[in-house]
């Protein structure tokens, strides 16, 4: 069965259906609903009203990573006096791309910020580690990201860490929007690091110095009292493309990718979104490219009939590039790589390849309806392990 709103198929991962409308269908209406939205305005300005009242020098905390949202979220804070200090836990993913757009940022809005990177060698440890043992390559930042920033905002005593997105809202539908979510301990594990402790990702196997381990925790409830964290998409009217091109007007640079046509999604991060989405094909069968037809489906860039079509057959429109990832990141040799790809990604080897069957940006460009996208840029770099802020 497919929803009778954006096609997207039964199987997707982490959707539930309503008779013939998906979660993020379902979700999605509820953006239309002025009762709902003049509601969460309200209710958002009390809570900043509230937070400014106990704050210090900054009003509230945004992890950046840094991509066009992460502009939206500034610049919705600063446009309304709320003084952020921006975060950036580096993952050592970022190309030039990424570094570029987070300077950019800082400068721009002219905000503080803190750019923190954990011991190299041992992130590095972690990262095999994760795609070992779980299959995925984000796990370790997830978590440090995670434990990090809230460490800091009670270091700081910063009342409010302010996210943009909520993904289980926006692609899965998971909750309403006349919920009110908080990020805490319990949403880190059951949305962020699939469940896994850091105690179960450490086990057995990960050569890491002890120091290292508290990187992963998340603080216990005693370290994060007074601190809340928010998503602004449970309470905006929230249009992840509108939103994401006037971050262009403020100097923010799209990233051009053969597997995607939306130039935003993980702009500065190709060797991660890559893997990361290979990764992805592989476990739940589904790439990124695919939530991104049903959603445009769902803000009426294209007819429903043009976007099922293109969600029954995307894999013509897929190719992914990951020497990068195992030879310059890993330190990984051919004959390594060769070896995982044979034994660990059977089954999606063969989108391993230089360039896709089919062009998809060739392909939307004929049918899209919504803004247009254009300059992308193609990184200098697939990574740059380590750049100073200015
Ligand atoms: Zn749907």
């Amino acid at each position: 069965m497919n929803c009778s709103s954006c096609g997207i198929s039964v199987a997707s991962f982490g959707l539930t259906f309503f008779d013939s409308k998906c979660s993020a269908c379902v979700s999605f209406d509820e953006l239309r609903d002025h009762e709902i939205a003049l509601k969460n305005e309200r209710y958002l300005n009390d809570f900043f009203d509230r937070a400014s009242s106990k704050s210090g020098t900054y009003d509230c905390l945004v992890p950046v990573r840094p991509d066009a949202e992460d502009y939206f979220v500034v610049n919705y804070l600063v446009s309304r006096g709320i003084n952020p200090l921006v975060v950036l836990v580096n993952n050592f993913f970022l190309n030039d791309i990424g570094w570029h757009n987070f300077h950019n940022l800082i400068t721009v809005y002219d905000v503080d910020s803190v750019a923190y990177s954990p011991n190299y060698p041992a992130y590095q440890e972690m990262v095999r580690a994760s795609l070992r043992k779980l299959g995925s390559i984000y796990y370790p930042y997830k978590a440090i990201q995670h434990g990090y920033v809230m460490r800091l905002a009670r270091e700081k005593s910063i009342p409010v860490v302010v996210w943009g997105q909520c993904q289980p809202l926006e692609f899965s539908g998971k909750f309403s929007r006349r919920d009110r979510l908080f990020l805490s301990q319990w949403w880190v594990h059951e949305h962020e690091t699939n469940g896994v402790t850091p105690e179960q990702f450490l086990g057995t196997g990960v050569q890491l110095n002890k120091r290292d381990h508290s990187m992963l925790q998340y603080p216990r409830i005693s370290e994060t009292r007074g601190v809340k964290s928010v998503f602004l998409s449970n309470f905006l009217p929230w249009d992840q493309v509108g939103q994401n091109m006037d971050a262009l007007s403020k100097g923010f640079v799209t990233e051009s990718l053969d597997n995607s046509y939306d130039g935003f999604e993980n702009s500065g991060s190709s060797v991660y979104y890559q893997m990361h989405d290979l990764l992805r094909v592989k476990s739940v069968g589904i790439p990124k490219l695919y939530e991104h037809v049903a959603r445009d489906t769902r803000f009426g860039r294209w007819s429903l009939d043009v976007g099922s079509k293109m969600l029954a057959n995307l894999q013509p429109y897929l190719s992914y590039n990951i020497d990068s990832f195992f030879k310059d990141f890993l330190g990984v040799t051919s004959s390594g790589l060769n070896w995982f790809v044979k034994n660990q990604l059977d089954g999606v080897s063969h989108l391993i390849r230089a360039h896709p069957e089919k062009n998809i940006r060739e392909e939307v460009e004929s049918l899209y309806t919504g803004p247009r996208l254009s300059g992308d840029v193609d990184a200098k770099h697939q990574f740059v392990k380590f750049m100073k802020g200015i």
